[in-house]
């Protein structure tokens, strides 16, 4: 899930972002995985779409697109991506790979969101995520 704001402003169009997003799921899938859905929002931060993260809307759209049930985990790297889990009930894991290692530098200020977990990378977010999986669920 990304706000991807850059089509609103002109940018980018919205095939330059849908490209990425074929490139991103080939990728994945040829390292073994898979993507069930990419979730973005093209609007701008003053539109007042409920999809902006940290609005919940593109959580919902996927609960109800892919059927997920409620709970699960939001990875990100940035404190909209922890609000946006806040919000939607998700556990949420800060990663310090992107924008995180200056985000996390905020983390002791009132205005930033708490994370569940911090991970170096989306790896070891991962790591956390099975692991915490099979302890709660063995
Ligand atoms: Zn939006």
């Amino acid at each position: 899930m990304t706000n991807q704001s850059a089509i609103a402003r002109n940018y980018c169009r919205v095939s330059d972002v849908e490209r990425i997003h074929r490139h991103l799921i080939h990728l994945v899938s040829a390292a073994g995985g898979s993507i069930s859905g990419i979730y973005y929002c093209p609007h701008l931060p003053d539109e007042g779409c409920d999809c902006r993260k940290p609005r919940t809307g593109m959580v919902e759209s996927a609960r109800e697109e892919l059927n997920l049930p409620d709970g699960g985990y939001i990875i990100g790297d940035a404190d909209s991506d922890m609000e946006l889990g806040r919000r939607a009930g998700l556990k949420t894991i800060l990663v310090l790979t992107g924008r995180g290692k200056d985000q996390i530098r905020k983390i002791e200020l009132e205005d930033f969101t708490r994370p569940w977990k911090i991970a170096e990378d989306i790896s070891s977010a991962v790591e956390m995520i099975l692991l915490f999986d099979k302890t709660s669920n063995p």
